[in-house]
């Protein structure tokens, strides 16, 4: 696990005199060591250094962008810093930015406070100018308010910290589309340009024959390793071993792909199977499970958005898969969601130890393909879309509850998930439809809509969420301010 690396940098002056610089220092340190053990394992905050002058700040500026262990940049005004100061920096600034508003002390020492003590702690008025240039310059950024060692402020900190490293790794995410989006299909199209202009994705396509013809060239030793695997994570329910061995190849052919191109995410479709005998499923599955990016039918947008949320919840330890809206239950006036694939749901989200089953898939026209069945766990989820609306980007998120399935469902050869919606059915689908998110999504038991809100400001693209509180009129209300919004400020601009 690679841990993240943030640095916290202090505005000050020399109106002061230097003496002060000395005691603000030491804070500093003090006060990392708190937001870092906040933070760990996934990240690591350390003290960089004080700004004093535009020079400083544009040297720091530039050399946290060059710095590729740096995932972002923690800001706070000790002292009153004058924020033209920071302009010239800040125009260079490309990395995740969180300007942190507090204060060293807790409480005023009513006793001792002096003259000497406001020109040291400035940070109520300092960081109002800070926040002011940032306002005035459009910088994307997050802006987290409190005692530091309060645990709401951390818990923000600590969210935040994931949404920079989702940044970080979006900024240079290859995926490969193993042929083309399933076809007359709308909502997984888009502009893949783009796309790399406002996220960093680099979405290529490649025929299905670059897997079969690497199918071929599997080794014994290498099926033998997976099927090794296999054994350990799931329980083999088939006497078709060989359907078994063909998915492992399958599996084996794909990584190598993705890993000649440095590919960290991809597509399938049942519809551009030439030359391979089944459409990948446990081997779909599986790479999920390694923590690879996956949509199928092409979805690049859901398979990028997968890999970027596994990143950004490493660690979290319950899990998030590609994910379809299938079927609805109702009951009692109130509607269930029963989510699945056709094949591909991600073990990672599984509530027992899925069977590998070979059964047939009714679709596409080929062999039986071997897939993981299970029944995908209980708990707080969200559903994430990411669509093109032909002038911008927008994300969805939808909170849920992920329940057991009311009953089994013997006769049901896949994976499935099933989940309450919030605040209830029908404002939540009144809502996503009007908002034209996908019937594809990635389903995560590990982030909440605010890790998903940071990553959506920072890449600057629309975020709507769909929540406790939402009501479907005022949501409609925003998108339309928000579409006149993006069109004034132009595309990828
Ligand atoms: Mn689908």
């Amino acid at each position: 696990m690679k841990r993240y690396q943030f640095w916290l940098v202090i505005g000050t002056q020399h109106l002061y005199g230097s003496d002060i610089f000395e005691t603000i220092e030491q804070r500093g340190k003090t006060m990392a060591k708190t937001l870092s053990k906040a933070v760990q394992p996934f990240a690591e905050v350390s003290f960089k250094t004080l700004l004093k002058t535009s020079d400083e700040i544009e040297a720091l500026f530039k050399e946290a962008n060059h710095n590729d262990e740096v995932a972002g940049v923690i800001t706070w005004m000790h002292t009153f810093s004058p924020s033209k100061m920071w302009i010239r920096g800040l125009k260079q600034m490309q990395k995740p930015m969180l300007h942190l508003h507090t204060q060293f002390n807790e409480t005023i020492p009513w006793d001792e406070i002096d003259m000497d003590f406001m020109n040291l702690n400035q940070a109520a008025h300092g960081d109002r100018e800070h926040g002011h240039i940032h306002t005035r310059m459009k910088t994307a950024r997050k802006v987290v308010s409190g005692y530091y060692k309060d645990e709401s402020v951390l818990e923000k900190i600590r969210k935040w910290t994931r949404s920079a490293a989702g940044v970080l790794e979006s900024k240079h995410l290859n995926i490969i589309r193993i042929g083309d989006n399933m076809r007359n299909v709308a909502v997984t199209e888009g502009d893949k340009v783009s796309a790399e202009m406002m996220f960093g994705w680099s979405v290529n396509t490649f025929g299905s024959g670059e897997i079969a013809n690497r199918v071929k060239a599997v080794t014994q030793n290498e099926l033998r390793e997976q099927m090794d695997k296999y054994k350990k994570r799931y329980e083999i329910d088939t006497e078709n071993i060989e359907a078994v061995e063909y998915q492992a190849k399958l599996q084996i052919a794909i990584r190598h792909l993705l890993r000649e191109h440095g590919a960290k995410g991809f597509t399938t479709t049942f519809e551009d199977l030439h030359g391979l005998r089944q459409l990948p499923g446990l081997a779909a599955q599986d790479l999920m499970a390694e923590g690879y990016g996956f949509a199928a039918e092409g979805d690049w947008k859901t398979s990028a958005l997968l890999r970027i949320i596994k990143l950004m919840a490493n660690g979290g330890g319950k899990g998030s898969s590609f994910m379809e809206d299938y079927t609805y239950h109702f009951e009692n006036g109130e509607g269930y969601v029963l989510g699945s694939h056709m094949l591909e749901i991600c073990p990672s989200i599984a509530s027992n130890k899925p069977k590998i089953k070979v059964e047939p898939l009714g679709i596409g026209g080929k062999e039986d393909p071997a897939r993981a069945v299970f029944e995908a766990k209980e708990g707080k989820a969200v559903q994430v879309s990411i669509v093109d609306l032909g002038g911008r980007f927008r994300m969805i998120v939808s909170d849920c509850e992920a329940l057991t399935p009311f009953k089994s469902m013997p006769n049901l050869p896949v994976a499935a998930a099933m989940w309450k919606l919030k605040p209830n059915f029908s404002t939540a689908t009144e809502s996503w439809i009007h908002a034209g998110g996908a019937h594809h999504t990635v389903m995560s038991y590990d982030l909440d809509a605010e890790v998903l809100r940071n990553f959506a400001e920072m890449m600057d693209i629309e975020f709507v969420h769909i929540n406790q509180d939402t009501d479907v009129n005022t949501l409609k209300q925003t998108m339309n301010m928000q579409d006149v919004y993006y069109r004034l400020k132009g595309f990828g601009q």
